[in-house]
């Protein structure tokens, strides 16, 4: 689970990190009240999104009053960011972060990860951090210093120091660094960090440290370890992944128009193969498991119905566990309460598949069945090319 700046920094300060002061905002009036409150005569305000690159851009502005904090959030909020690292469509911002703007010498790159292969939390370092790290990392590889550390016993004081000084910090600033680097790497273990990433750290003209960057990964098995992060303060709306997965369901976002809801992994890949085999684009990859619940496939279709990209949905249930009748009868309630706005296809086989189609076939759904996942791809894609529904126009008069 991939946390915002702002959330990662919280839960940085918790461990005693010099983190530069900030505060989130999720309104243009929340950002304007966020800079009287920091009470500070520069600020940056950043774009919160789960994406690197911001800087490059456009997504940190720097902020000199209350009426420009509002009027960069106006701009930025609600507002696609795309950068090196997001999709071509970008990610939308639903909040920023306004932060003291500092009088930055230089800029350090700190990175916490898990060497696979060694088995063991890895500490990587840079001295020449900041926008241009993947740049120096291809110019001047010998710059990255590595330290590998034990999980139990953490990173040992040596090994911080020896890391401090690889970054080219000396006199005070190496006991402090050194100091900041263990924080970093408590906060890494205890919170079962899969990514911990400061970027940059940055060496202030007046002989600070502080954090302006702060990536956070938290390790999707252990996020019920931490509930005070998993519950965190989170953006009024959340991204489509978030919502699926707060209810037990996996969705990837593609780039295509065609909604796909099956269970099962393999079936839902198999499902996307034959959509793209046909000269289609999926528009998602929607499992809503082998214990598809009714509740689960009611949620689906909320997702579903949120991509406005969408031309036609695609269903694809093969009932093992999961009873297809039980699915037709998810499918209808959902229906009752949602507009379907574009042609649904469903394929349906398994046990009491026929049982399914005809609860179907009765509910005055418009629905085009097919048989087997050949005609359901070939449905589908013909049903994209179809004038879209009425709005209002789910089940027939
Ligand atoms: P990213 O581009 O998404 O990694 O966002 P960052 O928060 O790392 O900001 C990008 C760059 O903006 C940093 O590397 C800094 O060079 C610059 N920056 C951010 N905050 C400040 C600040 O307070 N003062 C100064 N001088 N530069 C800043
Ligand atoms: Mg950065």
């Amino acid at each position: 689970m991939k946390l915002h700046e702002y959330q990662a920094k919280d839960l940085l300060k918790k461990y005693d990190t010099h983190v530069s002061r900030g505060i989130a905002a999720f309104s243009p009036e929340e950002a304007e009240k966020a800079f009287r409150e920091l009470g500070c005569p520069h600020a940056v305000l950043k774009a919160q999104i789960l994406a690197g690159g911001r800087g490059k851009a456009g997504g940190i502005k720097k902020i000199n009053s209350p009426e420009e904090s509002r009027i960069s959030a106006e701009k930025l909020l609600g507002s696609r960011l795309v950068t090196a690292q997001t999709t071509p469509e970008g990610e939308e911002v639903h909040a920023v972060l306004i932060q003291e703007a500092l009088d930055i010498k230089r800029e350090i790159y700190i990175s916490f990860l898990v060497d696979r292969r060694k088995e063991t939390p890895l500490l990587v370092g840079c001295p020449e951090g900041g926008v241009e790290i993947e740049e120096v990392a291809r110019r001047s590889p010998e710059q990255i210093f590595r330290e590998s550390f034990d999980v139990l016993f953490g990173l040992h004081p040596f090994q911080a120091r020896r890391t401090a000084s690889a970054l080219g910090l000396d006199g005070p600033l190496t006991r402090e660094a050194a100091g900041l680097i263990r924080n970093l790497s408590r906060a890494f273990i205890g919170k079962d960090l899969s990514l911990l990433e400061i970027n940059p750290l940055a060496v202030c003209r007046d002989g600070s440290l502080s954090i302006v960057d702060a990536k956070a990964d938290l390790d999707d098995n252990a996020v019920f370890r931490h509930p005070e992060v998993a519950t965190g303060e989170r953006p009024p709306e959340e991204s489509l992944e978030g919502k699926a997965s707060a209810y037990g369901l996996s969705y990837v976002g593609l780039e295509g128009d065609i909604g796909c809801l099956v269970n099962g992994a393999g079936l839902a890949m198999a499902t996307m193969d034959i959509i793209r085999h046909h000269g289609g684009q999926p528009a998602n990859f929607l499992d809503v498991g082998g214990d598809a619940s009714t509740e689960k496939v009611t949620q689906a279709f909320r997702i579903l119905f949120e991509d406005t990209r969408l031309k036609a949905i695609l269903v694809n249930i093969f009932g093992g566990i999961v009873k297809c009748d039980m699915i037709a009868e998810s499918i209808i309630s959902a229906l009752r309460d949602m507009k379907l706005k574009v042609p649904l296809v469903i394929r349906l086989e398994g046990t009491n598949a026929h049982i399914a189609r005809e609860m179907l076939a009765k509910s005055g759904l418009k629905i085009v069945f097919a048989e087997g996942m050949e005609e359901a791809a070939k449905k589908v894609l013909e049903a994209t090319r179809q004038i879209p529904i009425e709005a209002g126009g789910g089940h027939t008069p």
